[in-house]
């Protein structure tokens, strides 16, 4: 999968990232660079939240 901004690669947590911060049903992924430039989130911070959504059992981040 890649970045429909800017064609990066995308990982498991950006995609999980992208369903929670922008819509469940989205066709269209973005990278930790793009999300955190979107949200005004650090990347790191971005990190923080799959690492938290995972913790709590979210499915997106299995
Ligand atoms: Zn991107």
């Amino acid at each position: 999968m890649q970045c429909s901004l800017c064609g990066e690669k995308v990982g498991r947590d950006e995609v999980g990232l992208t369903k929670k911060l922008i819509n469940r049903g989205t066709q269209e992924y973005l990278c930790l660079a793009c999300l955190s430039r979107r949200f005004r989130v650090s990347p790191e911070k971005l990190l923080e939240m799959a690492d938290a959504f995972r913790a709590a059992g979210c499915t997106l981040f299995m």
